[in-house]
């Protein structure tokens, strides 16, 4: 498909809010709905009192009516009559990845196999006295407590094998370049993506079509710690803005955290050149958050595949509760600005599985447990189920649509490619 906007619709606000509003009230909902999405991140304070409304949880409609009816009055002044009506308050989109790291240790915490004996060494008895516990429920909220405690209770959890509920890889050969052009352009490509080479993607990634699209140019970031993730992107052709590997902040108005970042960069050791650390991929996309408030933003970690490879499980563990910790940051940031707290969603997803005991360290296309994968969703358009125990089974190819769904699109590219999960959306839950 050629650039330019085709095969984009937004959805009706009528049809996506039925469940939690009135006739009377979808018609302010239309209303407050259409100007949010039409203006900058920072220019509309009334902003938050049509979209906060609305949310598949909220009962405040009511005691904001109001304000919302003064809203939509004023609206209906400025705004042209045949602007599109998107819905639904999720405006931006903060989506995660955490490479490699398993379903296992995301729904049952450390594996009390691999976390050997304390008397290993101090990073033994260190990941023991951090993640052991008994109890499995117990053992995953040491090991991720955000997820298990904020998204567990205000979203959803996808993945778990164990009880056949799952999230796979559709692409055959369970590496991360085919997992991730799997993720960011909604279709496993085993023709042409068939291992980590650096190659340009000949799919397009959904953020480099939002990027391009009315709202959400210039609006669009990525940052990765695999420098590989330049080629994934196709930044070359896609326009994207990237920030991946060893790339230091660039621009005339850095922050004096964006300096700092870069002096580190400069003067850290890097043991996985040309790939960077998550430390400074997770600073340099706050610090990119913080100055240029994108609507949409993606970060890719990788710390817990590297130490995976290196067979260290204490690494490991530790890097994926870093991770954990990068989550509640970011999402704590946007709880606490007005552009961003009630319309945004967030997404955790991992692009492979690995193997299990002593083949943990290892995936492929070989190795038994390399297509399980988990995925994460939270926001004002996603009801809060917490854990998915039903069978069922998805697809990290679903992750893109899905994104896309949750911004206000109801297609995207061709109707094959748009297949959203349905119960990470607040339309399809039945009530
Ligand atoms: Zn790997």
């Amino acid at each position: 498909m050629s650039s330019g906007a085709p095969g984009y619709r937004r959805r009706l606000a009528s049809s996506h809010r039925s469940r939690s509003a009135s006739p009377a009230a979808a018609q302010l909902i239309t209303a407050a709905a259409v100007g949010p999405r039409s203006v900058g991140p920072r220019s509309v304070g009334l902003r938050s009192v049509g979209l906060r409304s609305v949310g598949p949880r909220s009962v405040g409609l009511r005691s904001v009516g109001l304000r919302a009816a003064w809203l939509a009055m004023l609206l209906a002044l400025c705004l042209p009559a045949t602007a599109a009506a998107p819905a639904g308050p999720t405006r931006n989109l903060i989506l995660v990845t955490i490479d490699g790291l398993r379903w296992q240790e995301v729904f049952t915490g450390a594996d009390p196999q691999l976390l050997g004996d304390p008397a290993q060494g101090a990073a033994a008895a260190d990941a023991d006295a951090r993640f052991r516990a008994a109890d499995a429920d117990d053992r995953r909220r040491r090991l991720l407590p955000f997820l298990w405690t904020v998204v567990a209770r205000h979203g959803q959890l996808h993945g778990n094998a164990a009880a056949g509920n799952r999230i796979k890889a559709r692409n055959a050969y369970g590496v991360s370049y085919p997992g991730y052009n799997e993720i960011l352009t909604g279709r496993a490509d085993d023709a042409r993506i068939t291992s980590n080479a650096p190659i340009a993607n000949p799919n397009r990634s959904f953020l480099a079509d939002l990027n391009r699209l009315p709202g959400f140019q210039g609006a669009v970031a990525a940052f990765a710690s695999w420098e590989r993730f330049t080629w994934i992107l196709d930044e070359q052709h896609s326009g994207l803005p990237i920030n991946a590997g060893l790339r230091e902040a660039r621009g005339a108005s850095l922050s004096w955290r964006e300096r700092r970042l870069n002096q580190l960069t400069r003067s850290l050791p890097h043991p996985w050149a040309p790939s960077r650390q998550d430390a400074l991929t997770h600073g340099y996309a706050m610090a990119y958050l913080q100055r240029k408030q994108p609507r949409v933003l993606y970060v890719a970690y990788g710390d817990a595949d590297e130490h995976a490879h290196q067979g260290q499980y204490h690494e490991y563990l530790a890097a994926a509760r870093r991770a954990d910790d990068f989550l509640r940051e970011l999402w704590q940031w946007t709880q606490s600005r007005a552009g961003y707290r009630g319309n945004t969603a967030l997404m955790v997803a991992t692009d492979h599985g690995r193997g299990s005991g002593s083949a943990w360290r290892d995936h492929g296309r070989t190795i038994a447990g390399s297509h399980d994968a988990w995925l994460a969703i939270m926001g004002p358009d996603t009801p809060a189920l917490g854990e998915q125990l039903t069978p069922a089974t998805h697809y990290l190819e679903q992750i893109a649509s899905t994104a896309m769904a949750l911004l206000g699109f109801d297609s995207w590219r061709d109707a094959a490619s748009w297949q959203p999960i349905d119960s990470a959306l607040a339309r399809n839950t039945p009530p």
